[in-house]
């Protein structure tokens, strides 16, 4: 039974706020609960970079990927991909440690051609989305390009995928910054999905990598601190992320350990927070500050992701 015909109530709508591989995660439950037309997600474009003449948005595919339902077997690029262009590039003598499979690089070099044709981000991420049966609307969080650019031990600046690809996220992190993000206006259809939002979802994504260069961007944080609800899902297991750097970026940034970091990485933007069963301890430290939830947040496959979202659907 769909939220739809339940005691005839109107599904409510719901942005997601959506870095990469858990925040698709996350995506594809609420889109396997919710009507398309009430669910939009909201993606970060601080990871985009040009590679081999390209426009990559590494986010804004893995959400469209998992939302087809074709991504990998570790949630990004495309599954079953082959790499004989990388192969070829490498063998003229480019660079290619920064690996894209010959299906997701055709998907990049679609939006490049888009792009230079004149049109946005956006538009290019509709018709991608449309050209895979995507039904939900995923936005790029702006159509300006945003550099996520990272500062390690030792102060030097690197540019994000740098940081997290070629020196395999395993520096200290000291600081961020989001080039361009001050000066870039929300995607067209952003801010008016937030201010129409009964909940705002902040995915389980990597608070300060993915989710921060979507905040960064003057009006949305402000769309979303005028919103109803604004649950966050945790990344968090033991205090660690399932994959990734997120709790030793939170760490090194100053943050406190485990979803009270979570939770001070959001600076009082969350209404609720929703905690793994396993971290059912760290309720005292939270208590008080949130409304908060516990249930599995794991989301290996499409049924869990579904069933994540219909408990985060059915606290609003
Ligand atoms: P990236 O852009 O691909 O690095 O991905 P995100 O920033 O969106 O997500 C990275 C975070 O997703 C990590 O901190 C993981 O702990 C979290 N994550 C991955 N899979 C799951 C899951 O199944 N459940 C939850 N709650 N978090 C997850
Ligand atoms: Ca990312």
């Amino acid at each position: 039974v769909g939220l739809r015909g339940e005691q005839g109530k109107a599904p409510k709508r719901v942005v997601l706020i959506s870095g990469g591989v858990g925040g698709a995660r996350m995506a594809r439950g609420l889109a396997e609960v919710l009507p398309s037309d009430v669910l939009s997600v909201v993606v970060n474009v601080g990871d985009d970079l040009r590679a081999y003449g390209l426009a990559v948005s590494p986010d804004l595919d893995t959400v469209l990927y998992t939302l087809a339902g074709i991504e990998g077997p570790h949630g990004w690029g495309i599954a079953g991909d082959t790499y004989s262009a990388m192969e070829r590039l490498s063998e003229a003598g480019l660079d290619t440690e920064f690996k894209i499979g010959d299906k997701d690089l055709v998907t990049n070099l679609v939006r490049t051609a888009a792009l230079d044709r004149g049109e946005t981000l956006s538009q290019a991420t509709v018709a991608l989305g449309a050209a895979m049966g995507v039904e939900v609307q995923v936005f790029p969080a702006t159509d300006a390009p945003v550099k996520t650019k990272v500062a390690i031990t030792g102060g030097e600046w690197l540019d994000f995928q740098d940081y997290f690809v070629i020196r395999g996220n395993r520096d200290d992190v000291t600081d961020l910054r989001f080039d361009g993000a001050e000066s870039a206006s929300p995607a067209p259809g952003v801010v008016e999905a937030i201010s129409a939002a009964e909940a705002v979802v902040i995915a389980p994504s990597n608070p300060p990598l993915s989710v921060w260069p979507v905040l960064a961007i003057p009006g949305i944080r402000s769309a979303i601190e005028a919103a109803p609800r604004v649950v966050g899902v945790s990344p968090l297991f033991g205090g660690v992320a399932l994959k990734g750097p997120a709790h030793r970026v939170m760490k090194s940034l100053g943050l406190p350990p485990g979803n009270l970091g979570v939770l001070a990485a959001y600076q009082g933007l969350l209404s609720d927070l929703v905690i793994d069963v396993g971290d059912g301890t760290e309720r005292d430290t939270l208590a008080g500050q949130v409304k908060l939830h516990i249930t599995d947040i794991r989301m290996p496959d499409l049924a869990s992701s579904a069933r994540l979202a219909r408990s985060v659907l059915e606290i609003l």
